[in-house]
């Protein structure tokens, strides 16, 4: 199963996607994650990107694509894996869009966690990482709502996507997910026994 994450920082992607990856068997590929690995080991990749994230500002799309585009190729996402803040940009999901072509491999589904902005911010000032300072968070903010809200559209046309409510308890979140995962994973799994 391919599936793309989608919501606002604060949102609770992070939680959920562990949750996801662990009941359906999958590769958890956070650009988050690997922006952040890839700035402690002091890489060049991860010197430029740390300029942008502590800014909340998006990383360039070329840098990204290339860190995704890499880590596509590993062996443990032939069995599926969810794309957690990747794509975050027009370009980058057109980028997407030709490397699965390339291999006929489509994603399966997109998934929006939808979260009120007051009720991140909320969540957000009781953060402690680095990037969760007012200024950075509101700026991250204007970043999701400028350059990737427009990708739920591109996804709607597409009939790929489904917007999960992401107020309640972690399990209640959980649940809606899977109403909607499991489906699909019995279709894949029909697929590709
Ligand atoms: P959050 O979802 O809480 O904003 P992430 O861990 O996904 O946090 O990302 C942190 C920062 O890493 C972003 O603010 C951005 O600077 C950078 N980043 C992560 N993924 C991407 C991406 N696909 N394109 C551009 N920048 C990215």
């Amino acid at each position: 199963m391919r599936i793309v994450f989608i919501g606002p920082p604060g949102a609770g992607k992070g939680t959920q996607a562990a949750l996801v990856v662990e009941r359906y068997g999958i590769a958890h590929l956070s650009t988050g994650d690997m922006l952040r690995a890839a700035r402690d080991a002091q890489t060049e990749i991860g010197k430029l990107a740390d300029h942008y994230m502590s800014a909340g500002q998006l990383v360039p799309d070329e840098i990204i694509l290339q860190i995704v585009q890499d880590r596509l190729l590993a062996d443990d996402c032939r069995r599926g894996y969810l794309l957690d803040g990747f794509p975050r940009t027009l370009a980058q999901a057109e980028a997407l869009d030709q490397m699965l072509a390339q291999d006929s491999t489509p994603l399966d589904v997109v998934l929006e966690l939808r979260v009120p902005d007051e009720e991140l911010f909320r969540r957000l000032s009781g953060r402690a990482r680095a990037d969760d300072k007012p200024e950075v968070i509101r700026q991250r903010l204007v970043a999701y709502r400028q350059q990737t809200e427009p990708l739920l559209d591109y996804y709607q046309r597409r009939g790929l996507l489904q917007t999960i409510d992401g107020l309640g308890t972690v399990e209640d979140i959980f649940q809606r997910i899977q109403q909607v995962l499991d489906p699909l994973a019995e279709r894949s799994a029909r697929q590709q026994p």
